[in-house]
């Protein structure tokens, strides 16, 4: 297990879970005099409440903490943490009783937005259930008819108020807001994990490092497009394989929300540096991108990913698999571009038929018949047989693979390829949703 994921994310767990209300646990039993029990149940508020504070700190993106431990595990603990504080606060407000009217209603109006927050984010906003049950992704797809993306987010918000609730609640204890230490160490977790929000939700997106300019925005099938983007003079970085969220902040009838898309090619030249994006215009938002148009400015917040990381971590004589389906091909071709050279690369790609030209210009511009790439275009997805033909045992044995495509096919291709001999830790993927 220890093998499979870094040993910066059980770092983070611990930080997270541990190390984080240690400081507000020590000194509320060393200045509370009460029974162990009782001081357990007040502890278990604690907790809760600075676990909240710290996934919101998570939900800010730090691009240090993706290229640690990447998004998807960010996005993993975030809900998972945001599941345990909700254990642990259900503990301390079973257990604990007040007389007093507001500290009762502050904690059981939070204590009820805190269950509605876990319940909508786990069908909504997660993968939790929807990339495992077809049902449950027939339902949603029902009822984001109005329960949109950004409207969930909005939603999901309501956790603000839930944290503001939590803040009172304490602060009108006289028990506890007598002890000036714990209330100074408690306003400052909270001053810092809002503020970080803030500046990152208000502050950072105006910044130079973030913008770029929009060069040309085509249509290459009947739905998807491709951006191609000048990047800032300042901006960080990219690497094969990374991604940006995108915003068009000045576009009108294109939402403000920032969307997440790979990097299909990177051009680079002394004084400027280009970037693609391939785009399925699926929902709302990227439909609407038919508005954007050139000289338009973008923000791209990132670059994030860890395929880099993984794949230069790996021995050069670790043959590389890519799977890509559909637009999951994007961040598979700077990849092959940077790594076919060096290793043994077997690009496999499946589409659907309308899709068959969109990565025409990239392909071309990877020379697969003078490489030594292995590359396949498959129509519809690749099935047990297809695998068990195409792939060596020299690639099912010591193969690293990876694996980028929409979640539900992402979660069978690793059954199928795990049922080959493929280990798990050699699996990585990405799937478009988060
Ligand atoms: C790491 C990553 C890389 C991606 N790369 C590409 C790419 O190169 N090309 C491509 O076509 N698609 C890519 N996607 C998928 C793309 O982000 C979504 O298809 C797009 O955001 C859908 O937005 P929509 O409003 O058009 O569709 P909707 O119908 O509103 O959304 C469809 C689904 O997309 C997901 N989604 C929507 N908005 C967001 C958001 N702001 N953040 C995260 N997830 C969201 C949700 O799961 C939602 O259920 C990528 C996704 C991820 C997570």
């Amino acid at each position: 297990m220890l093998k499979k994921h870094p040993l910066s994310l059980y770092l983070v767990w611990i930080a997270i879970l541990v190390l984080l209300p240690l400081p507000l646990i020590i000194i509320l039993n060393s200045a509370l005099v009460d029974s162990p029990s009782r001081l357990a149940i007040y502890d278990a508020g604690v907790i809760a409440y600075t676990w909240w504070l710290g996934i919101v700190f998570l939900s800010t993106r730090p691009r240090w903490l993706d290229r640690l431990i990447g998004l998807p595990a960010m996005y993993f603990i975030h809900g998972m943490v945001g599941v345990l504080a909700l254990v642990v606060a259900t503990i301390h407000v079973q257990l604990s009783f007040s007389m007093h009217a507001i500290i009762r209603n502050t904690g059981h109006i939070a204590w009820y937005l805190a269950i509605f927050g876990v319940l909508y984010a786990s069908f909504f906003l997660s993968g939790w259930l929807v990339d495992r049950f077809p049902i449950a992704q027939k339902l949603k797809n029902k009822l984001q008819f109005f329960f949109k993306y950004q409207l969930s987010i909005w939603i999901h918000r309501l956790n603000f108020v839930m944290i503001g609730l939590i803040w009172l609640h304490v602060q009108v204890i006289p028990r506890i807001s007598s002890i000036t230490a714990f209330v100074v160490v408690f306003d400052i977790y909270t001053v810092v994990s809002l503020g970080t929000y803030a500046w990152y939700k208000f502050v950072s997106p105006s910044s130079e490092k973030r913008s770029g300019q929009v060069l040309c925005n085509s249509q290459v099938s009947d739905h998807v497009r491709q951006l191609h983007i000048q990047l800032g003079p300042d901006s960080a970085k990219v690497l094969p394989g990374d991604f940006y969220f995108l915003s068009f902040p000045k576009v009108a009838g294109v939402s403000k929300e920032s969307h997440p898309f790979s990097v299909t090619d990177i051009q680079k030249s002394k004084s400027k540096r280009e970037i693609t994006f391939t785009i399925q215009t699926s929902g709302d938002f990227t439909k609407s991108l038919s508005r954007v148009s050139e000289g338009d400015r973008v923000n791209l917040e990132g670059p994030f990913g860890r395929f880099d990381k993984i794949i230069s971590g790996d021995s050069d004589k670790t043959p590389l698999v890519l799977i890509g389906m559909g637009t999951g091909l994007a961040p598979l071709v700077d990849i092959t571009r940077a790594y076919s050279k060096i290793r043994a690369t077997h690009l496999m790609w499946s589409l659907h038929e309308e899709e068959t030209d969109i990565f025409d210009e990239q392909l071309a511009s990877l020379n697969i018949q003078a490489s030594k790439l292995k590359f396949e275009k498959h129509l519809h997805r690749f099935k047990l047989d297809d695998y068990q033909n195409l792939l060596t045992q020299t690639e099912i044995k010591r193969g690293r693979f990876i694996i980028v495509g929409p979640a539900r096919g992402v979660l069978e291709t690793e059954k199928i390829l795990h049922s080959l001999g493929v280990s798990r830790s050699h699996l990585t993927d990405e799937r478009l949703t988060m």
